[in-house]
């Protein structure tokens, strides 16, 4: 029987976990309070503040969203985060992406400061995480660590494959596997004989961006598949970068799109937030 990893209950778990967090903080009095900064009005990332406040609200975190127009410019914006570094009363500060393209993306990212960079973006984050020191892990791929160690996979001495080698997914998750004692290989789309490399997968992290990509063709008997990708079908409902038909059957445990991966990414943010307001 293939088991379903399900996203939606672990983030509860996690929320949860936060919401105790903050209220043992309050009790000190202090307040948990994550600022997003939204640059323009692209529709899918209005949809994610949105839900990022709605879920602060919803466990007992202060939120402020910054909604600035699209002309904004790069000074206006570095001045507002550089305002947002200095104020005490902000533990988290995210800089929702893509950013307008007159505005340089690093540049924003990297004038968080390091322990309020709740996204993970940072260098200093990065860095801190390729060497083994304590800082804050990408959400997305610190919300698979999650997914897999609460659904009680074993990761150690495993054959880990990571397709994709984003700066936000692939990379980082590919050392998080590798601090928990997987053997990693990293694929990426000039990786020649993709399908042989992800045959010997005993777990896989398709992050791609391409809808439905994995068919059983790529998959081991028995494998754990891990789908980060979301689209929208022809049918406008929601798919991954696997064909989750076609692999469940063959997979050991699989993630659903809707309700696998997704719903973790918020829930490590909210962590980090939680995090962030302690390490104060
Ligand atoms: P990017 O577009 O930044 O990276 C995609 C990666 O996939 C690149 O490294 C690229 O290789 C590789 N790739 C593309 N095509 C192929 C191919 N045919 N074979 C092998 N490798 C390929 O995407 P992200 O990492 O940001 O996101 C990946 C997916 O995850 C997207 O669908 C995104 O929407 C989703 N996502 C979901 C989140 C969630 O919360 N569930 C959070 C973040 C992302 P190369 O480097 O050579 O170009």
């Amino acid at each position: 029987m293939t088991k379903i990893i399900d996203g939606k209950k672990i983030s509860a778990e996690i929320k949860e976990e936060c919401k105790g967090a903050i209220e043992q903080l309050k009790a000190q009095g202090k307040e948990v309070c994550l600022v997003v900064i939204q640059v323009g009005n692209d529709p899918a990332s209005s949809v994610y503040v949105r839900n990022k406040t709605k879920t602060c609200d919803s466990i007992g975190m202060l939120s402020r969203t910054y909604e600035l127009k699209e002309e904004t410019t790069q000074e206006e914006l570095l001045e507002l985060i550089d305002e947002l570094n200095q104020d005490d009363h902000v533990d988290g500060i995210l800089v929702q992406l893509p950013l307008p393209k007159h505005i340089n993306e690093d540049c924003v990212t990297q004038a968080i400061l390091p322990e309020k960079d709740v996204d993970g973006f940072h260098n200093q984050n990065v860095g801190a995480l390729l060497t083994g020191q304590d800082g804050f892990v990408s959400c997305t791929p610190a919300g698979i660590i999650e997914l897999l160690k609460r659904s009680d996979i074993e990761i150690e001495g495993k054959n880990c494959v990571v397709v994709g080698r984003s700066n936000i997914v692939g990379k980082p998750m590919a050392v998080l596997l590798l601090k928990e004692n997987g053997t990693v290989t990293i694929c990426h789309s000039k990786t020649q004989n993709l399908r042989e490399i992800t045959k010997q997968a005993d777990i896989l992290i398709a992050a791609i961006g391409k809808p439905r990509f994995f068919d059983d063709s790529y998959i081991k008997d028995g494998a754990v598949v891990i789908d980060v990708g979301i689209h929208r079908n022809e049918g406008n409902k929601l798919c991954g970068d696997v064909d989750y038909e076609k692999v469940a059957p063959k997979a050991s445990a699989i993630t659903p799109v809707p309700g696998g991966v997704g719903p973790m990414t918020i829930a490590m943010l909210m962590h980090n937030c939680v995090k962030a307001a302690k390490n104060k």
